[in-house]
Order: structure tokens, then C-alpha cells, then sequence
């Protein structure tokens, strides 16, 4: 981290994107890989957002996977990343939860975040699924929110250059990419906006 990080942050003024940050897509993708493709890949590999950048692998397989992650997350077995749901449930204790994603159909991930956080979070939660990975800046200005965690290192520098406060979520696609504050995890996450319960729990 090169930058100070913002101080503490109202859940109300925080914003997710979903891809990398609460859902663990690499493993989902590596493990679809693996499993049906018979393709090993390891997460340090992929080092590029665009992942037939760095990877010897088909582009059509590259695609036909990604295709089933956006059309049906949950019988892809797309998983939260690790304490997204035990914070995502605390923060919607606050204010209500907003994700602004890059797929081009919400309701399948509408569906796993309801899944993935339950109803009664769910009925909470606002969701934005723009198509478009530079279109987010509009939206999280409209949500009323001045701060974003995204995993991709283009749309932190854009959204930063429109006034935003970006926090990278890292990941190994971005590493390098970007002088912008960061989190490793959801715990560093929990930290940004709520006050330490147990210090033992700080990351
Ligand atoms: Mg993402």
C-alpha cells in the first residue's frame, strides 16, 4: 500500500463489486478448469483481469467457463470469499448493502447473493449489473457512495480519477498495477468501517 487509507468508512458509503471481491470467482474458474476441462491452472497465474491474457488456454474455453459463472453461479458452485458473508450480514446491520457488478445479467446473481446472504439481508440489498466494466462510475455516484472495492486495477484508476475513493481488493491480476489504497481481505474490509470487536481479529 502506498497511499493512506481512508479513515473510517459509514457502511452506507461503501460499495462491492462482486467478481473477485465477494465472490470467489478464481477458484470457481480453476476448479471448473480442472474438472472439466482437465486444465490446471494455479491462482498465481493469473495475472492479467483478462485471464486468456496470461493463460495457454483456449479463448473458448476461457469463454464457455465465464459464460456459466455469469448464467448460473450457483450450480457452478460460485463460493463468497472467505468472512464476505459474516461482514456483508454486519454491515447490512447499518445501512443497506450495495454491489455494482459488470455482468450484463443481474438476475442470476441476484439469486446467489439471496443464497449466499439470506432473505432478510437480501431484502436489503441494492444491485447494479451495468455490462460494462468503465460504466461504474455513474452508478456508485448515484448510489449515493463514496467509496468502492473492486478487484479490477482499471476501473479503481477511473473511478479515482473521477473524484471516488477506490480500494483495491488484491488480487494476483492487479498487483503492481496501481498505487491505490488496498485490502487483502474481508477482515481489512470489516476494519475500514467498524470498530474492532475482538483485537485478536484484526488481520
Ligand atoms: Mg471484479
Amino acid at each position: 500500500m502506498t497511499r493512506t487509507m481512508p479513515p473510517s468508512i459509514h457502511p452506507g458509503r461503501i460499495g462491492f463489486d462482486i467478481d473477485g471481491v465477494v465472490a470467489d470467482t478464481m477458484e470457481a474458474f480453476i476448479r471448473i478448469a480442472r474438472e472439466e476441462h482437465g486444465i490446471a491452472v494455479h491462482p498465481e497465474e493469473i495475472t492479467a483481469f483478462q485471464v486468456e491474457d496470461c493463460l495457454d488456454m483456449d479463448p473458448e474455453v476461457v469463454a464457455e467457463i465465464f459464460q456459466r459463472l455469469m448464467e448460473d453461479p450457483l450450480g457452478a458452485g460460485l463460493q463468497l470469499m472467505p468472512y464476505a458473508g459474516r461482514v456483508l450480514r454486519e454491515f447490512a446491520g447499518h445501512a443497506p448493502l450495495t454491489f455494482v457488478t459488470a455482468r450484463p445479467l443481474a438476475s442470476p446473481i441476484a439469486e446467489w447473493l439471496r443464497v449466499m446472504l439470506g432473505e432478510e439481508v437480501h431484502s436489503r440489498t441494492r444491485l447494479i449489473a451495468t455490462g460494462e466494466h468503465d460504466d461504474k462510475t455513474r452508478h456508485i455516484r448515484a448510489m449515493g457512495l463514496r467509496y468502492f472495492i473492486d478487484d479490477r486495477a482499471q476501473t479503481c484508476l477511473t473511478l479515482e480519477e473521477a473524484g471516488l475513493h477506490p480500494i483495491v481488493f488484491s488480487q494476483p491480476w492487479n498487483r503492481g498495477r496501481h498505487q491505490l489504497p488496498c485490502v487483502e481481505n474481508w477482515l481489512a474490509i470489516r476494519a475500514l468501517c467498524l470498530p474492532s470487536e475482538n483485537p485478536d481479529e484484526a488481520p
